[in-house]
């Protein structure tokens, strides 16, 4: 596949409307769902000491976590920040908080109550809180798409990798196809074991549901060529390919995107160049394959982080991830002479990330402490057990 191809099966931006300041709606992951409670107004005072006192009255047995990309005001009360496996992980080390408060997307939540105990309840402040890029596979389209390679008759030679950032359903499904979950740091290494699971020379590949993250993962890390990959578009026909198609595939690319990384493009890239002599451009791996290339480094958000902690003073960058996270890395690396800038002139929120705000959380915070659990967020035990499964041969990833 050439780039031109690769461009091509990219779906419009997101429109620029929907991400001004992130206070429009994303109708692909928003889930139409209302608070069921009575939401604080987003101009009361009191909100922050609200929180405060709820949280306090809550003590250990509460523990809020904080994605890298919610806002401030959120982030101020999480306990621990961090990425979303993370973020998981830390609750589960956590076995006295009864109430896990994710303040993330509800893939994440999922995760966070599969890798915890029975006895944590995990909590989403705000349930229309999806994710575009993981409701962009579902369980019955994913079902139709193993049909499609079996009938192709592959299915026994291809072993899925599923990008953490999937629904609970989508993780299953790869637990009970023998296939492992990956993060955007260990993407290389879910590849090369999943290679070696069968024949090397016809093994293949389905990678879910970030066709970005599978596609560089796969060209500039692995070695292989644009034309070992095709993409599978859950909404035309067969996927939209024919059956040699998918014989002569190494790597099967879910058609999914996130709407945030996916908006960077080429002329990003060269108009901060121009901006910004000497300056470095650092981006996330679920950015497009054209501007992966024409950046200077590429790694997953602790990657970013830890990249810009051991930067010279001095030193300029233009960052590709999600603007939350940026701001505040700028605000954080100024004082050393570090110059932080967004990658994209235009503002860039994740809008469903935004839905956590400090309304929301003071609502979660204060009806837990009144004793009232809301918008818990469970996983039934079967498709735990197949999820975790897949999360378990991650872990155990050379
Ligand atoms: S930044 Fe992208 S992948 Fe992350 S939650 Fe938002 S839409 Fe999903």
């Amino acid at each position: 596949m050439t780039t031109a191809q690769t461009q091509e099966l990219d779906v419009q931006p997101t429109p620029l409307a929907l991400l001004l300041l992130g206070r429009e709606a994303d109708p692909r992951s928003e889930r139409g769902v209302e608070c069921p409670g009575e939401l604080p107004s987003p101009s009361d005072p009191d909100l922050i000491e609200r929180a405060r006192a709820a949280k306090e009255k809550l003590g250990s047995k509460v523990f809020v976590l904080g994605h890298h990309y919610q806002r401030d005001e959120v982030i101020q009360f999480a306990d621990v920040t961090g990425d979303s496996f993370k973020l998981a992980r830390d609750a589960a080390a956590r076995p006295e908080a009864e109430y896990i408060v994710f303040c993330g997307v509800h893939f994440m939540a999922e995760s966070a109550d599969i890798l915890t105990s029975d006895d944590q309840k995990v909590v989403l402040p705000d349930l229309a809180a999806g994710c575009s890029m993981a409701d962009m596979a579902t369980a019955e389209q994913v079902a139709e798409c193993w049909d499609v390679l079996t009938e192709a008759g592959i299915a026994e030679q291809v072993v899925p990798v599923s990008y953490m950032n999937s629904s609970a359903d989508i993780k299953a499904f790869t637990g009970k196809h023998g296939g492992t979950i990956c993060t955007s740091s260990n993407a290389k290494r879910a590849l090369e074991w999943a290679f070696q699971q069968g024949e090397p020379s016809t093994t293949k590949v389905l990678f879910l549901p970030d066709q970005h993250l599978g596609r560089n993962t796969a060209v500039r890390d692995m070695g292989m060529t644009l034309e070992d990959c095709v993409v599978y578009n859950p909404h035309k026909p067969n996927g939209g390919l024919t059956q040699q198609q998918l014989r002569d595939a190494k790597m099967i690319l879910w058609r999914g995107h996130c709407s945030v990384h996916g908006r960077f493009n080429l002329d990003s890239v060269d108009e901060v160049r121009e901006r910004i002599p000497g300056v470095n451009v650092l981006v996330h791996p679920e950015c497009r394959n054209e501007v992966v290339a024409a950046a200077d480094y590429v790694g997953s958000t602790e990657y970013i982080i830890k990249t810009l902690e051991a930067a010279p003073a001095g030193s300029k960058w233009a960052i590709g991830t999600e603007l939350n996270l940026v701001r505040r890395l700028a605000n954080r690396f100024a004082p050393e002479g570090k110059q932080v800038v967004f990658l994209d002139r235009t503002v860039c929120f994740c809008s469903t990330m935004n839905r956590i705000d400090l309304p929301h959380l003071v609502w979660a915070l204060e009806s837990l402490a009144e004793g009232n659990l809301v918008n818990r967020i469970e996983v039934d035990q079967e498709t735990e057990a197949f999820a975790k499964l897949a999360l378990e041969r991650m872990l155990a990833l050379p």
